[in-house]
């Protein structure tokens, strides 16, 4: 994944998508124009998921060399062309020394190492896992910003009981509770897939269980 000045900005192999995508889209948020190529070649084209690039979801950019998918990434605000093929070509030599020295089996469903250090060449901002070079066409670039899952502040609560705790007292505000999309103080500069959700449920459980108790008296 490079920015439109051509460089790569985060070690896209550091862990699982679930892990990596909030973080990343925030990465690709502080490059400029708030965007980023993502390239692949042949040998993995056939891996991205169809929910996220599928015909008529992304805007997709196809050439039979690097070079020719540079100059249609041009049209589309890439800034420095011999720039993004020296990364590129920096990559590939990099991943191709680590494969002779360490000649690992690539496999998406574990982190399997295939990364771009070895002794003969390290880059300065790894790809740790799933490192393949990009060599067989066609090439394909997509372009991609970062979207809002959902903001990172909210009101404080109990964790216990879901309840509202007032920001004066710090104390929990009678028969007022929080749960879901509201509730802050659980993340803040990443979070693991699934887990809004997760919280949702188990807040709205107890803020459920709360409000009942104090409707019922008990
Ligand atoms: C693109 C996207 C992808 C996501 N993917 C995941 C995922 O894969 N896994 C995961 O765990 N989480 C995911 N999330 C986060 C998750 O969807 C939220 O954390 C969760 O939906 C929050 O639930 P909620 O009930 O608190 O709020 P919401 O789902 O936002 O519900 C609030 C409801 O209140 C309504 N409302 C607002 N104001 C008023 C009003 N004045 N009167 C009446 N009704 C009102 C709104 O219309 C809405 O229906 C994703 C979020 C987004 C945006």
């Amino acid at each position: 994944m490079v920015n439109t000045l051509g460089n790569r900005f985060v070690d896209e192999g550091e862990d699982f998508r679930n892990y990596t995508y909030a973080k990343f889209g925030s990465a690709i948020l502080h490059q400029p124009g708030g965007c980023a190529f993502q390239i692949f070649d042949n040998q993995v084209i056939s891996w991205l998921r169809v929910e996220e690039y599928g015909e008529g979801i992304v805007k997709k950019f196809i050439a039979n060399s690097i070079d020719k998918l540079a100059d249609k990434l041009v049209t589309e605000g890439l800034e420095d062309k011999h720039q993004f093929c020296q990364t590129l070509s920096t990559f590939n030599n990099a991943v191709q020394l680590r494969q002779q020295e360490l000649p690992l089996k690539w496999d998406p469903a574990v982190k399997d190492a295939l990364s771009t250090q070895s002794s003969r060449s390290s880059l300065p901002l790894p790809k740790s896992n799933w490192a393949l070079p990009i060599t067989e066409p066609p090439f394909m670039a997509v372009k991609v910003t970062c979207g809002v899952t959902f903001t990172f502040g909210g009101l404080a609560i109990d964790p216990d009981t879901s309840a509202v705790l007032s920001e004066k007292t710090g104390k929990p505000i009678e028969g007022l509770f929080c749960a879901g999309e509201m509730v802050g103080g659980l993340f803040y500069t990443n979070y693991p897939g699934g887990s809004g959700l997760t919280a949702g449920a188990v807040y709205g459980r107890k803020a459920g269980l709360q409000s009942a108790k104090l409707t019922l008296g008990t």
